[in-house]
């Protein structure tokens, strides 16, 4: 078999309750690994139009798809600039943190690659790691150094930004620095209205909630420590809970801080991400492989979608 192959296999799904509130939050009983062979994957992106989930492995310098439809997983671009993380935009267009080329980028629809952010005021970003866009048309992006510590998920470099930071880009295009006290800012999402923004702390294994003003952010409390490894990838339900990616699986968090279940996954989880056509599937890129079930709970559009 070649390492494109999809290799089946499931394995049972663990859900590990805190409180009471995780009842009813469950799936189905297992776990399918969708595929493996991947070095340290990332970055889970679902096209509801196209049918298929995108994701980086990213020490190998390229971007994977699953095709929903034939469950045939195939390379969608090698090199590719050892992207991490993608979102869709609301036009439906892939944009990509890329780590070797140490910025922010679009593919457009018929295939060209802008670039939406490269440097802040003349100096390189570290390595853009994970992007999320909002209703207004802004990228928000999260900018630590995992990507140039050494070249294993990117190219060795200095940091020329004076840190990692966490940074927008607006619709016309404007670049403004949004929080600048986190020490390797990683995964990065909104509340279900847009009135939140919660961003990950990686180096100090935390999450952080912020008020989301236009084009400002404000407070930044610590939301959760996480107690297991370090908190990586992020993503909202439509009740506004916060699905977490962790060293034993995915914590689940309501909206006011408790830790209410884990799914337990059999790799250290890096990202996650809920697609179908209805984003009651669960997604999870974790190390070598990509997992799925199916869930009881909707993940929150993002973009936020009036339509849906
Ligand atoms: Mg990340």
């Amino acid at each position: 078999m070649t390492i494109l192959e999809p290799l089946a296999g499931t394995v049972p799904a663990e859900w590990e309750k805190f409180d009471d509130r995780f009842d009813g939050i469950r799936g189905d009983q297992h776990l399918e690994r969708l595929w493996t062979g991947g070095r340290w994957v990332e970055g889970p992106v679902y096209s509801p139009a196209g049918r298929y989930l995108l994701w980086s492995d990213i020490p190998n310098d390229r971007i994977l798809r699953w095709d929903e439809t034939s469950y045939q997983v195939s390379a969608f671009r090698a090199p590719a600039g050892n992207t991490n993380g993608h979102t869709l935009d609301q036009q439906g267009r892939l944009v990509s943190c890329e780590h070797g080329n140490r910025r922010v980028t679009r593919t457009e629809h018929n295939g060209r690659i802008s670039v939406l952010a490269d440097n802040y005021e003349g100096h390189r970003f570290n390595s853009p790691n994970d992007v999320v866009v909002k209703r207004d048309g802004s990228i928000w992006f999260t900018d630590p150094s995992y990507g140039i510590s050494s070249d294993y998920e990117g190219y060795k470099g200095e940091i020329e930004t004076e840190g990692c930071h966490v940074y927008r880009v607006s619709a016309d295009g404007g670049l403004t620095r949004v929080a600048d006290d986190f020490d390797g800012p990683n995964g990065i999402a909104f509340s279900p209205d847009e009135s939140l923004i919660y961003i990950t702390d990686t180096e100090r294994a935390h999450m952080r909630v912020f008020t989301v003003e236009g084009d400002r952010i404000s407070g930044g409390e610590v939301f959760a420590e996480c107690g297991n490894g370090a908190f990586d990838g992020i993503r909202i339900d439509t009740v506004g809970r916060v699905w977490a990616s962790a060293a034993d699986g995915v914590h689940v968090y309501h909206p006011d801080g408790t830790l209410l279940g884990k799914l337990l996954v059999p790799e250290t989880v890096s990202n996650l991400t809920f697609g179908g056509a209805k984003r009651n599937r669960l997604f999870i890129t974790a190390t070598t492989s990509v997992y799925s079930l199916f869930t009881t709970v909707n993940g929150a559009a993002q973009p936020y979608d009036p339509h849906v």
